[in-house]
């Protein structure tokens, strides 16, 4: 638990990145779980996704933006995605961080800044998911997300849940009176034990029942996970209650079990991965790291043998 403390404190630390870029052990394990750099490399990967026959989720790496030039750049990017995306004929939506978009420049930039990127992806049938980030920010992306949510369709934009955050079953029960489309997730930020849970079983049986009420809403939402406990419970639940395997879909993410992503896409599950590129891949990296230990172990090995 410390050490995924501090990885995360790391992860914040964005003058690490340089050294992390510069550290061959390091840039060869972000290739497991990262595209690319540039937007090519993203879309080679989808297609290659897509050819085992999975859907896929665009994200631009980039978060805590300070300015506004910045949140530009950002908007222009997921712009041109979404025309590739179309160009390209492939089966892709994408996922947004409100502070890649200007949240803690001031939160009407970034409600603007979504707000044309929704636009578009509605324009052209496509959809947009809003991660969830740290709790300090989870109040204001769900605010943004039902102004945008007034004004587009169920459709068009869906948002992000943690089942580590004790008021996630009433944001789910909110939420679903829209309606909305959920991605649930278990949380990858470093939470105090005033907001979050800090034992993961708990977050594992908040995750189950967080799951259940949503596929009991019979809207079309996203079951994030690589833990087979929480897939086990959710298939068991799906089928005790009747529903279709298009109900709702599984989502992983890029390079981490994808044994299991094949296999539930083999048993003719909806399975999108979450295909992260860009230049900033440090944080979202050490959050991966965070994630288990293994991975740690693989960095200091390579970094012992020189
Ligand atoms: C599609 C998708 C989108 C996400 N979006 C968000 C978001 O918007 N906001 C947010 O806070 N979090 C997000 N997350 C991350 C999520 O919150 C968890 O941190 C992450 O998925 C690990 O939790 P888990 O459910 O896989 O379960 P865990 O109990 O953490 O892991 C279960 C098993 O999965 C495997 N595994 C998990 N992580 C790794 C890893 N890094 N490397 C190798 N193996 C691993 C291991 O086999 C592990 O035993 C997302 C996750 C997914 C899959």
């Amino acid at each position: 638990m410390l050490t995924r403390s501090a990885l995360i404190y790391l992860s914040r630390q964005e003058g690490l990145k340089e050294f992390a870029a510069k550290f061959a052990p390091f840039r060869k394990l972000t290739t497991r779980f990262i595209a690319g750099e540039n937007v090519e490399q993203a879309v080679k990967a989808i297609r290659e996704i897509n050819g085992r026959g999975c859907t896929a989720t665009f994200d631009h790496l980039n978060e805590s933006v300070n300015s506004a030039a910045e949140t530009e750049t950002e908007v222009r990017e997921y712009l041109d995605v979404l025309a590739r995306i179309d160009e390209m004929g492939i089966d892709s939506n994408v996922s947004i961080k409100l502070t890649q978009f200007g949240l803690e420049i001031e939160p009407e930039l970034a409600y603007r800044n979504a707000r044309r990127i929704v636009e578009e992806a509605t324009r052209r049938g496509n959809f947009v998911r809003i991660d969830m980030e740290g709790s300090k920010v989870t109040q204001v992306t769900i605010d943004i997300f039902r102004r945008l949510r007034d004004e587009f369709g169920l459709n068009d934009v869906g948002i992000v849940l943690q089942s580590y955050l004790y008021r996630t079953l009433d944001d789910a029960r909110e939420l679903l009176n829209l309606p909305a489309r959920i991605r649930l997730c278990k949380g990858a930020y470093d939470e105090p034990a005033e907001v979050a849970y800090p034992e993961k079983r708990d977050v594992d049986e908040n995750y189950v029942r967080v799951m259940q009420l949503l596929l009991s809403s019979g809207v079309y939402h996203g079951i994030a996970t690589h833990d087979p406990k929480m897939i086990d419970a959710t298939i068991d639940f799906a089928q005790r209650e009747g529903l279709s395997k298009e109900a709702f879909e599984f989502q992983m993410l890029y390079g981490i079990r994808r044994d299991l992503q094949e296999q539930l896409a083999r048993d003719g599950y909806g399975m999108r991965i979450y295909v992260p590129y860009g230049k900033h891949w440090y944080p979202y990296f050490m959050r991966r790291l965070a994630e288990r230990p293994a991975n740690i172990w693989f960095v200091l090995k390579n970094f012992l043998k020189g």
